[in-house]
């Protein structure tokens, strides 16, 4: 016998999850159903984390409206969820007339579709306030509104708040089949378990296509884009605060260079399209590609210490514009190709999706009344944990570092794993609390964090590590 649901929102990235918690409002079944043992996994896991206003997509597109309406509720929402932000704003430079006469055209165009505050700076006045850039800046459309944020704390508070609400979070549950019944559809897993729903979403990213061709639709092709980034060490925030961003030219919107919500800064992302959507290597041209725009734009950081360098890839597909396709008489909604603007877009999408559900196939308001579920805020400029005397007082496991490269202590690493949505994986816990995200990519304190890991998983599996210990004894 199948588990009957309401909804099976496919995929937990920051879409889906954005999706699962509106939904969560309704008096609904609504399964969130995840293939990786965590979510957030995917796509979500490897990008800049800028919640842009908007001004930079396509004017006129459902990608312009949803991201503009994301970034309005991002910030009135986040606060609520305890999601930390960083209106640092951004730059985007010119060094020759021609870049320039982009510039000034990207500010006359933002002005024209609604976005006032973006301004033209002469170049004397940029390397007045920002001297870090490379001399010769003839002028920056400066953009005081936008915003650096935390990737993954922020699909972590839109589950959370969506389990909290009475959604059911099933991982890994990878759906292998798709069986179109009366009145809904039957989802299989690999393992043979099945689940019924009268309405499947399908958020499922990066593998979106897939999941599509189980239900026999096939409207878009997947084009994953790789972007490679490097990601310097703690002092270079000291020289740089600020996104900056080069010149757009016909064929790319180029490498941006950025400080992070944990205090690093980032440079990055390449843009490549790849055959293997898995193929998140980093190559010797990208880090070539990464280093010439450091050089170009911040030569100073040019020996900053490196932290680490990866690779995100981008759910892209054959089209330019999302692919929210409703199909409502077959019971299926995609929402697809959320390419590269889904952290920002995630609430407007989800607002979106809403007004598309309801009350077309269910005729319902929203009428569960909001948890309160707030998230630990892990920015690096808010107060930390281990400098928060009365914290510390309340509960000495906040005084006991346990990685001292991020500065997180036992506390934060237990209470992450205590969570309602505990931890999946090592790499799940990582991104809850910073611990092993240091200089030292937990070469210091990855036992200590594995041990608790492991501790954590032996109770909930309703068997304590000693117990354990005496069975395998036996
Ligand atoms: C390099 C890079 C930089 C970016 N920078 C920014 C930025 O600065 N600002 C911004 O707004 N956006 C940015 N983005 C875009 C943003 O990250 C994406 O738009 C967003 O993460 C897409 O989320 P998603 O939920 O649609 O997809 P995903 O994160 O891929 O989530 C889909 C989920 O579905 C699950 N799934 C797939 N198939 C199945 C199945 N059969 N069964 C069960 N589950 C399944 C997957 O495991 C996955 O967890 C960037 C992206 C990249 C790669």
């Amino acid at each position: 016998m199948s588990v009957r649901f309401d909804i099976a929102v496919v995929g937990a990235g920051v879409v889906g999850a954005a999706i699962a918690r509106d939904l969560s409002r309704y008096e609904l079944r609504v399964a969130l159903i995840e293939a990786n043992p965590d979510f957030g996994d995917e796509s979500s896991k490897g990008n800049s984390a800028l919640m842009t206003e908007g001004h930079d997509t396509p004017a006129g597109t459902l990608e312009r409206d949803l991201v503009v309406r994301g970034y309005q509720r991002y910030m009135a929402e986040a606060p609520t969820l305890g999601l930390p932000m960083r209106r640092t704003g951004a730059l985007m430079l010119a060094w020759t007339d021609e870049q320039r006469a982009t510039v000034e055209h990207v500010v006359e165009e933002a002005h024209a579709d609604g976005f006032p505050r973006l301004s033209l700076m002469e170049g004397e006045e940029v390397l007045r306030r920002w001297p870090q850039f490379r001399p010769g800046v003839l002028a920056a459309a400066y953009m005081p509104d936008e915003v650096i944020a935390d990737p993954f704390s922020t699909p972590y508070a839109y589950v959370l708040d969506a389990v909290t609400n009475g959604v059911i979070f099933l991982r890994p549950w990878r759906v292998s089949r798709a069986e179109r019944l009366a009145d809904g559809w039957r989802l299989a897993n690999p393992q043979g378990e099945t689940i019924e729903a009268r309405l499947v979403i399908n958020a499922g990213g990066l593998r979106a296509d897939i999941v599509e061709g189980l239900a026999g639709y096939a409207d878009f092709r997947m084009k994953p884009r790789r972007g490679q980034y490097i990601l310097l060490d703690k002092p270079a925030r000291a020289i740089h605060d600020i996104i900056a961003y080069p010149t757009p030219t016909p064929t790319t919107r180029g490498i941006l260079i950025a400080p992070t919500i944990f205090g690093n800064v980032l440079v990055g992302p390449t843009a490549e399209e790849v055959e293997d959507r898995d193929d998140r290597s980093v190559t010797e041209d990208g880090l070539a590609a990464l280093k010439r725009a450091i050089d170009e734009m911040v030569p100073v950081l040019r020996d900053m210490p490196v932290n680490t360098i990866y690779a995100g890839m981008r759910p892209a597909t054959d089209h330019s514009e999302y692919q929210i396709i409703p199909r409502f008489a077959e019971n299926w909604l995609t929402v697809a190709g959320i390419r590269s603007t889904g952290f920002s877009g995630a609430l407007g999408i989800a607002e979106y999706v809403m007004s598309l559900v309801f009350p077309v196939v269910f005729d319902l308001k929203p009428t569960k009344p909001l948890r309160g579920v707030t998230v630990p805020d892990l920015a690096e400029t808010s107060l930390r944990p281990w400098a928060d005397a009365d914290r510390i007082a309340a509960d000495p496991a906040y005084a006991e570092m346990i990685c001292h490269c991020e500065r997180i202590s036992v506390g934060e690493v237990r209470d992450a794993l205590a969570s309602p949505v505990p931890p999946a994986s090592i790499k799940a816990l990582k991104r809850r609390t910073r611990a092993m995200f240091g200089r030292c990519q937990g070469f210091y304190c990855g036992a200590r964090v594995q041990a608790m890991f492991d501790a954590a998983q032996a109770e909930r599996s309703g068997c304590e590590a000693a117990a354990c210990g005496d069975r395998r004894d036996a």
